[in-house]
């Protein structure tokens, strides 16, 4: 019985896995090819926020970093 338990387990674990993988893809893409952002100081277009943050702290240290509203299209 214990062993039945486990494995319905594991097997809602692999589908619960699986649907957040698919959904965590889908909408990357979407976000990518939705909104593009581009360095305000550089004019480097960006993908997405966290691109632009890695971007940012790298190329441009000494500057602050824009809040993410700000950057990203409204
Ligand atoms: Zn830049």
């Amino acid at each position: 019985m214990a062993r039945g338990l486990q494995k319905e387990q594991a097997q809602a674990k692999s589908r619960e896995k699986m649907a957040k993988a698919a959904g965590g893809k889908s909408q990357l893409s979407t976000r990518a090819a939705g909104l593009k952002i581009s360095c305000p100081a550089c004019k480097a277009p960006m993908s997405d926020y966290k691109n632009f943050k890695d971007h940012f702290e790298a190329k441009h240290p000494k500057l602050p970093l824009p809040a993410e509203g700000s950057v990203l299209p409204a």
